[in-house]
């Protein structure tokens, strides 16, 4: 028997005396809540423009903030140069040579049979899912919004306001971050959310606003040099075999970077204002980067060079993300294995991605790219990385740590070295993807049958699209 003195004087001591029966099991604790996933892609934007990849011109400060707060991956590749084909790897988790969508003539519907979507693992872990999307080119109309709670396209021609210039037909970032600020606010605190923003301001035409234009040249304030008919016209001489000077479109091309970067910075003020920044995993990359006739071409969608596949990619995260530079070769697939293994979603068996917080050792980071007259496939393997042009059948294999422009393709023995080696990976990697899509039996599906609504197509046109494809 307890007497009741001693029960008393147990509860008020806050111990509960045992009656001599088994201890009560302690009540369990609640599950830390899983974090907030901001993942803000820049579309367009290559990874050498930036401050904390080393370069010492262009202003970036706050990326390159949180580069020095989170952990840097140097060598991040898109898996494939075009933003429709990257952005359904990076919410399919599989390659495009899988679900099929290469061009824009292909849409990511819901026809894609078998394949989870990143923001539907989210969605069944707790999360509120919200994506705003600057570039038309992931509209719902193609099959992006899956998974999505709220998918919201920020270009004038839905807001049905009558665009003063073709530049108004897609929102800028200081669009873009307001509207992001705002949803965060809105956003139901107790439940965790998955935000993806897609800012489109570095992709041509490259017309930054004041005084991004004349940051770094005073002549170009105002300067008509980036908009869609001089780039068009500047693509044209370019084909004709002429050597004009991408200069000015590549200075312009810089001001808008300067400028997403600014507002990048007011979207992470509202998280740090709101406490939310350390709950938060925060991520920074692109889609795909943009040439300027390294190698004969601007834009992208055309060629598998470094300038066109090589993105940003920056975590930050207090606990799992900081401060580290990592030098494994790694892609946007790595980044959904991520995104759900940090939510503790389930990361579907087949995905080859791997979760960025742990080791990765060596490995290949296969890029592909279909895209009208354009056909070819690129593999990375520590320094190597062989391009084959599927088209002409050439195949060049460079050492990017020695030759980072790809500039001086190897030649005889270390040539045929590589490229034993390198062909032997690509044939292991066409044979996982043909047993992927026999397991799948996905198709993909043409964009005839699915219409496309006529702001959407202008939209698209402003952006250099003719009739959905790029020129
Ligand atoms: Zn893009």
């Amino acid at each position: 028997m307890v007497s009741k003195a001693r029960l008393l004087l147990g509860l008020l001591l806050g111990i509960v005396p045992t009656l001599g029966a088994a201890p009560e099991p302690a009540a369990p604790r609640p599950a830390p809540r899983p974090p907030n996933l901001l993942l803000f892609m820049v579309d367009t934007l290559r990874a050498d423009v930036l401050g904390c990849y080393g370069n010492e011109r262009i202003r970036t400060p706050e990326i390159d903030a949180l580069a020095a707060e989170g952990t840097v991956f140097v060598h991040a590749n898109a898996p494939v140069p075009a933003t429709r084909p990257s952005i359904a790897s990076l919410m399919t988790g599989v390659p495009a040579d899988v679900h099929g969508v290469f061009s824009h003539q292909h849409v990511l519907s819901g026809q894609v049979a078998g394949l989870p979507r990143l923001a539907e693992r989210l969605a069944a872990r707790g999360y509120t899912t919200a994506a705003l999307v600057a570039n038309p080119n992931v509209d719902r109309v193609f099959g992006f919004a899956r998974g999505f709670d709220h998918y919201e396209g920020l270009y004038e021609t839905r807001h049905g306001r009558r665009p003063a210039t073709s530049r108004d037909l897609v929102s800028d970032a200081a669009v873009v971050v307001s509207r992001a600020r705002a949803l965060i606010a809105e956003l139901e605190p107790r439940r965790p959310w998955f935000l993806f923003v897609l800012a489109i301001d570095p992709h041509a035409p490259y017309t930054p606003p004041a005084p991004f234009d004349r940051i770094y040249n005073p002549l170009l304030a105002g300067s008509k040099l980036g908009k869609m008919s001089a780039v068009l016209d500047f693509d044209q001489r370019l084909k004709e075999g002429e050597n004009p000077s991408p200069l000015a479109m590549r200075t312009l091309y810089e001001g808008e970077v300067s400028f997403v970067d600014r507002e990048f910075g007011r979207l992470l003020g509202k998280l740090r204002e709101s406490g939310e920044l350390d709950h938060t995993l925060v991520v920074l990359t692109a889609d795909h980067g943009e040439e300027f006739a390294e190698h004969g071409h601007r834009g992208h969608g055309k060629t598998l060079y470094e300038e066109t596949t090589r993105v940003p990619l920056i975590l930050r995260h207090p606990r799992w993300f900081r401060h580290a530079v990592r030098r494994e070769r790694v892609d946007l697939l790595d980044l959904s294995a991520t995104l759900l293994a940090v939510a503790g979603a389930q990361v579907p068996a087949f995905w080859t991605g791997r979760d960025l917080r742990g080791p990765l050792g060596q490995r290949s980071v296969v890029s592909s790219n279909h895209f009208g007259e354009y056909s070819s496939i690129a593999i990375r393997r520590g320094n190597l990385k062989l391009i084959k042009d599927d088209t002409s059948g050439a195949v060049e294999v460079f050492d990017l740590e020695a030759d980072p422009a790809e500039k001086s393709p190897l030649r005889g023995d270390a040539l045929e070295a590589a490229r034993a080696t390198l062909a032997a990976r690509l044939d292991a990697y066409r044979k996982q993807v043909a047993a992927l899509k026999a397991k799948l039996a996905r198709t993909a599906v043409e964009s005839e049958d699915e219409p496309v609504p006529e702001g959407i197509e202008k939209t698209l046109e402003s952006l250099g699209y003719v009739g959905g494809k790029k020129r």
